[in-house]
């Protein structure tokens, strides 16, 4: 605990300890205050400005250190200045009391609580993050659950002060009234327990209740709204039709069908998606080979003399497709047919919320169905530089179909298919110049990190043009120029080849998302809740087309949550759960990441500790020759809990899944520590990055105890 903590908690408990000692559990009791009433209000009347402010301020001090009495000092509000004065005297120093107590428990306890709890309580976070003003408002309306437990409740969960302040006034004021009004008629009162009769009770509950009722009936009505201008076929011949056969596409299929749905997919271009056929397949096999192309390069530092390679491009380029071809059965029609999916070839055009009408080169037919899931995918974005179309820009989607080597290459974007498709061409033997106009590559990742990928990008010949913004690309004497700007200058690029990878953009146009008026987000996907339905409870997104990730393992994910809610909803559904999300970029060093960065941790406000271990002291690394590279965990104060790790270095890819499945399961530093790891591992680094965690959190007082143990031991 840092010292301003512990002043805090010091002078909490002794104002509480003050209040016992001299004996304000006493006073603040129904028959004292009963007893003084008359006294109370003779004061009042003589000094009416000061029996207020003393009454206010003593009311914020019990409510704020959470002390016995705030329905009593509440019926004596009541009993001596009447209903109006009361309720608004009461009303304001109660909430100003209770926001005093939350802000004590936050700065107190919530770091604690969500650094030991903060993964059992995930559910709890994301429902007050959502939607914790009608919570709090609720709980202040029920009688039940007392006011200071709901305050110092509040104060470990994410809601804002503000909105706790004033949803605690508005939620109280009820209560307030009820209990002011009977306190003018307190010498009729025989206890405070009688106040609230049942129907009165019931009345609150009722309240409370209400708001989070009529969401719910808002939302059935806006759901029923959109269907009213549709004519909803009397039965359907499908339980699902899936759009699209990638990664989201194949998963939301295959889950239908193993839970014995009728259900058909439909693709208008080649099963398996991008992934299979543009992205990741094709990017890693390419990859493969510049790596190796890398190690024989580099086959001198091993002690081997003579090593030499001579790339054919076109036989490579062949090799890529070898091996799309060795993965396509594995998402092909006879597999899936095979799986029980029906699979139809063609163009899909949503034409009512429950109808698909399928062009199959020309011949078309239309479906009926209970339920849609929409997994279009994206493509890849070609921003509107002047002159772009004159050069022939390649795309994700083309450069597959190239089969002489570009002599030099311009790539288009720092992100992590720029980046892995950069250094892969470089290595093939391209003069690769990378063009980035943000200050550095990988920019989602931690700065130090970029730095890495940067730094080996520089010593392997790629020339990495940081903050150059691409403005213009011309052709002067049958020579292809791309013109960028730097710091306001101007930066000539001569090329063969431009690769343009700045990003890749959802479909959502031409198959029917206008007509129905499904709208997307400002970041171009198709909107959907936390469900993944769209506006059209029926109709579900996912994978590139719904983001906002865009990866296979992320598609396949969201998949499973988009066919099960489409099938079993209304009866049960589940929220697509984003809390532990990894990924990769296959360059070398790879960079791979789960959890929190420490610049989004810093820019959240997060409290975290970063520990780092640097691969470059790893004996398998060493002996490998790939000493390069760190872990990089940020745990949470006061706690082994794992926020978020980063993995530079070979395998990273695989290193990280340690990281993913302790933060999925909840478990922390201490049980990385203290699992066996194979020596010698590139593994071993996940276990030394505990171990540095857990030098840096030795308890000092029980080791120089130890220390003083063991002198006496030795006499
Ligand atoms: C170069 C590159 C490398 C990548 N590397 C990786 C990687 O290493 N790891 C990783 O996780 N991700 C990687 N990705 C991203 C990954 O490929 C995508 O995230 C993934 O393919 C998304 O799957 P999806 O099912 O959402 O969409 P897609 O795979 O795009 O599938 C959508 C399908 O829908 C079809 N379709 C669209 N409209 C219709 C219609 N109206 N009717 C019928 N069919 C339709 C399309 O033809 C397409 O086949 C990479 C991407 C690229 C471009």
């Amino acid at each position: 605990m840092n010292r301003r903590r512990a002043a805090v908690l010091a002078a909490v408990a002794l104002l509480i300890a003050a209040f016992f000692a001299l004996g304000g559990h006493r006073v603040l009791t129904f028959e004292n205050v009963k007893a003084q009433q008359a006294s109370l209000q003779a004061t009042f009347a003589a000094h009416p400005w000061q029996t207020a402010l003393a009454y206010f301020g003593a009311y914020v001090a019990v409510t704020g250190l959470s002390l016995p009495g705030a329905a009593v000092m509440t019926l004596l509000g009541g009993a001596v200045f009447g209903l109006w004065w009361g309720t608004l005297i009461v009303s304001f120093a109660s909430s100003i009391g209770a926001t005093l107590a939350f802000l004590a428990s936050r700065f107190l306890l919530r770091d604690w609580v969500q650094g030991r709890y903060g993964q059992h309580l995930r559910a709890v976070n994301e429902g007050f993050a959502r939607e914790g003003g009608l919570y709090l408002f609720t709980l202040r309306l029920i009688p039940a659950v007392p006011f200071f437990a709901i305050n110092l409740a509040m104060g470990l969960v994410p809601i804002r002060a503000w909105t706790f302040y004033w949803v605690s006034q508005l939620g109280m004021l009820a209560g307030t009234v009820v209990y002011v009004n009977a306190g003018r008629q307190l010498a009729q009162i025989d206890s405070p327990q009688g106040i609230l009769s049942p129907g009165l009770i019931g009345a609150f509950l009722l309240l409370g209740l209400f708001p989070l009722l009529a969401r719910k009936a808002i939302d059935a009505v806006k759901a029923r709204r959109v269907y009213a201008r549709w004519t909803r076929p009397p039965r359907f011949d499908r339980n699902l039709v899936v759009i699209g056969a990638g990664s989201a596409g194949l998963v939301s299929a295959y889950i239908a069908a193993a839970v014995k749905a009728k259900v058909t997919l439909v693709e208008k271009h080649q099963m398996g998606g991008d992934c299979l056929n543009t992205g990741c397949v094709p990017s890693k096999a390419l990859i493969k080979t510049a790596r190796v192309l890398a190690q024989i390069r580099n086959a001198q530092s091993y002690g081997i003399r003579h090593a030499s390679a001579e790339v054919d491009f076109a036989e490579v380029m062949a090799r890529v497709q070898r091996v799309v071809k060795a993965i396509e059965p594995h998402d092909s029609v006879e597999r899936y047919t095979g799986l029980g999916v029906e699979c139809i070839e063609g163009d899909a055009k949503i034409t009512s919320p429950w109808t698909v009408e399928i062009d199959s080169g020309g011949k078309k037919r239309t479906l009926t169905t209970r339920a849609l899931v929409i997994a279009a995918g994206a493509e890849p974005f070609v921003p509107p530089i002047p002159g772009i179309d004159a050069v022939g820009c390649l795309t994700s989607e083309t450069l597959w179909d190239l089969r002489e080597l570009p002599r030099r290459l311009v790539v288009l974007g720092g992100g992590p298919i720029g980046c892995e498709l950069a250094q892969a061409f470089a290595r093939l033997g391209s003069k690769v110049t990378q063009v980035e106009m943000l200050p550095r590559l990988l920019p989602r990742e931690d700065p130090e990190v970029s730095e890495l990928v940067r730094h080996r990008f520089a010593e392997e010949g790629v020339d990495v043009l940081l903050r150059h913004k691409a403005k213009e690309f011309r052709i002067e004497e049958s020579m292809k120029i791309l013109i960028a700007e730097c710091d306001g200058r101007e930066v000539r690029i001569e090329f063969d080849q431009v690769l343009c990878a700045v990003g890749r953009v959802a479909r959502t146009r031409g198959y029917g998302l206008e007509e129905l008026g499904i709208p997307t987000t400002r970041a171009r996907t198709i909107e959907t809740n936390e469900f993944l339905q769209t506006i059209y409870p029926n109709i579900y997104a996912c994978g590139d087309v719904a983001g906002p990730f865009q990866f296979t393992h992320t598609a396949s994910h969201q998949a499973w949550y988009a066919a099960v809610n489409a099938l079993f909803a209304p009866f049960r559904r589940f929220r697509a759960d984003y809390s532990v999300i990894p990924w990769a970029t296959f360059t070398d060093p790879e960079v791979a990441r789960v959890g929190l960065s420490e610049s989004e941790a810093k820019e959240r406000n997060v409290p975290h500790e970063v520990t780092v271990y640097g691969i470059d002291e790893l004996d398998r690394a060493i002996a490998d020759g790939t000493a390069q590279g760190m872990v990089k965990v940020l745990t949470a104060p006061g706690s082994d809990r794992i926020l978020g790790a980063t993995i530079v270095g070979e395998h990273a890819g695989d290193l990280i899944a340690e990281f993913v499945t302790a933060m999925r399961h909840g478990l922390g530093m201490n049980k990385i520590l203290g699992t066996i790891h194979i020596y010698p591992t590139l593994a071993e680094a996940n276990k030394y990055a505990a171990g540095t965690w857990k030098r840096a959190h030795a308890p000092q007082g029980a080791l120089r105890a130890v220390e003083k143990f063991h002198a006496w031991m030795r006499g």
